[in-house]
């Protein structure tokens, strides 16, 4: 514990390893994305959870792609009908599926959307062609369950 006025280290620091610590709303969506295994909560698409020109490379992608792949915190209950930050309303889900669902007027019912997604995936679409050919989709991986679900 330092003293009161003491000051902070973080701020003075220009050691990349002194990095302030991680917002505790980034832990619970890493622990929620272990919990997944890596995968996306909705799609099941092996997320990009660190940087996205390295994932690119890796599978074939371009950055864009990846960027879309990113691992994000989702909120089960959206933040607008009063869901909050706490785990056990956090999951992982990859950025595009995130965006799409909150991006409606009325985020549609997490099982709900997971079925819909689910069943786009298996149909071939939601992700781009490439995407399936990296074999980042597991077909049948999307009955993850969040402890929540
Ligand atoms: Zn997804």
């Amino acid at each position: 514990m330092s003293p009161v006025g003491a000051p902070d280290p973080y701020r003075f620091s220009t050691r990349w390893n002194m990095k302030k610590p991680k917002n505790p709303i980034s832990r619970k969506r890493d622990a929620a994305a272990d919990r997944q295994g890596g995968m996306c909560l909705y799609c099941g698409v092996l997320m990009c959870r660190g940087d996205t020109s390295e994932f690119a490379a890796n599978f074939g992608l371009r950055p864009a792609q990846a960027f879309r792949l990113s691992c994000t915190a989702e909120h089960l209950v959206a933040r607008q009908n009063g869901g909050g930050n706490t785990g056990s309303n956090i999951a992982a889900a990859c950025w595009h599926c995130n965006q799409t669902r909150h991006r409606r007027k009325e985020a549609p019912d997490p099982v709900a959307y997971r079925n819909l997604v689910s069943r786009r995936v298996q149909a071939g679409k939601w992700h781009m062609k490439n995407v399936f050919e990296a074999g980042l989709l597991c077909l049948g991986t999307t009955h993850l369950i969040h402890p929540a679900l």
